[in-house]
């Protein structure tokens, strides 16, 4: 799997941070210690021990698939933060999306070819072993067997042609050439809810985790197509046509605690120059020091001319409350919220006309 809003800069929430790779950080999330327990607690056949090491092994292989969408994302332009393991599989958080269907396809296909690969590999392990490549048992058997159909069942899941799989991205990326971005998106979005729906079917017939990860399904693919159509209709528009201006500005010096204002998060400037945001519980829960003490200097704004559809939206869906400024040469101009962005989400139609009034 790839995609889900990009987060920039901060950590995922409740997940462990594990080690970078290339640059790119690898943290777990808590939910998945309870795939830990589980296994403590009903060991089946391979004993805790050996459950636990073959749990390190799939998410290994998990890593390696997000990082061969990663790597290769990469090479074509994009930006990687973060890959988060949960314990349905792993999200790679693609800061900035390489551009057009080509790349799309290359960053779509690297993950279940990087899974094909070690499968091939385990296979031929397994043969130079002399072990039995059937039966299809992921719970006994030799290791390179198990190796073998786990990376096969990863990639073939996941090249399932339905958002927000790999497969569904191939599909968009596909289509994209002929019917158009906005066509293709909804085609693959509605081929994620049909597949999700056949998952929840069969999982209540064989697997609950079926049921489980089909309502996953479901719930990307509307919201990925929710994401693109949003990107589509912010094409075009720049951070200082969608700010609200002037903006209130905090000065890095004045005391805390503040009073409850119920606003925020807000621009917190020195001098008179831009120097980050500060969220309204941090200001009001510290009893001593400046604002300066709890500004995050690490959040970075919007230039005025910043195309909100191309990169001005994943910084915002990112961004703490929703909330960036926009700033210019140190001045803060202004700023843009997500709840403010309707008038242009609402388009009936895509570049028709100029961004409506406001
Ligand atoms: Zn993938």
């Amino acid at each position: 799997m790839e995609g889900m809003p990009p987060r920039r800069g901060r950590r995922f929430r409740w997940s462990v941070p594990l080690g970078r790779v290339a640059g790119i950080r690898i943290s777990v999330h808590l939910s998945f210690l309870l795939l830990v327990a589980l296994v403590v607690a009903y060991p089946g056949p391979l004993g805790i021990v050996g459950g636990l090491v073959w749990i390190v092994i799939v998410f290994a292989c998990v890593v390696l698939h997000e990082l061969a969408h990663s790597v290769v994302a990469q090479a074509r332009g994009g930006r990687v933060h973060a890959i988060l393991l949960l314990p349905i599989g792993g999200v790679s958080q693609i800061e900035r999306l390489p551009e057009g269907w080509v790349n799309e396809l290359l960053v779509a296909a690297a993950g279940p070819a990087a899974s094909l690969l070690i499968a091939g590999l385990a296979a031929l392990a397994a043969v130079g072993f002399g072990h039995d490549l059937l039966p299809i048992d992921l719970a006994r058997g030799p290791v390179t067997t198990r190796l073998l159909w786990i990376n096969l069942l990863l990639a073939g899941f996941n090249l399932l042609p339905a958002f927000p799989l790999d497969g569904g991205r191939i599909l968009r990326a596909a289509l994209e050439p002929r019917r158009g971005v906005e066509a293709a998106t909804r085609a693959a979005a509605t081929a994620g809810r049909v597949f999700g729906g056949l998952m929840i079917a069969a999982g209540l017939l064989w697997d609950l985790w079926l049921v489980v990860i089909g309502v996953f399904v479901i719930l990307g693919a509307t919201q990925e197509q929710t994401v693109t159509e949003a990107h589509l209709r912010l094409q075009g528009v720049p951070a200082r046509v969608a700010m609200r201006a002037p903006a209130a500005t905090l000065d890095a010096r004045w005391p805390l605690p503040f009073p409850h204002s119920g606003g925020g998060p807000w621009p917190v400037t020195l001098d008179g120059r831009y120097l980050g945001m500060a969220r309204e519980h941090d200001l009001t829960a510290s009893t001593h020091g400046t604002v300066a003490d709890v500004t995050d200097t690490t959040v970075e704004p919007l230039r005025p001319d910043e195309d909100l559809g191309r990169t001005g939206l994943d910084k915002l869906i990112a961004a703490d409350g929703q909330t960036l400024p926009v700033v210019d040469g140190g001045a803060v101009l202004g700023v843009v919220r997500i709840a403010d962005l309707g008038p242009w989400l609402e388009r009936p139609t895509l570049g028709a006309g100029p961004p409506p009034r406001r």
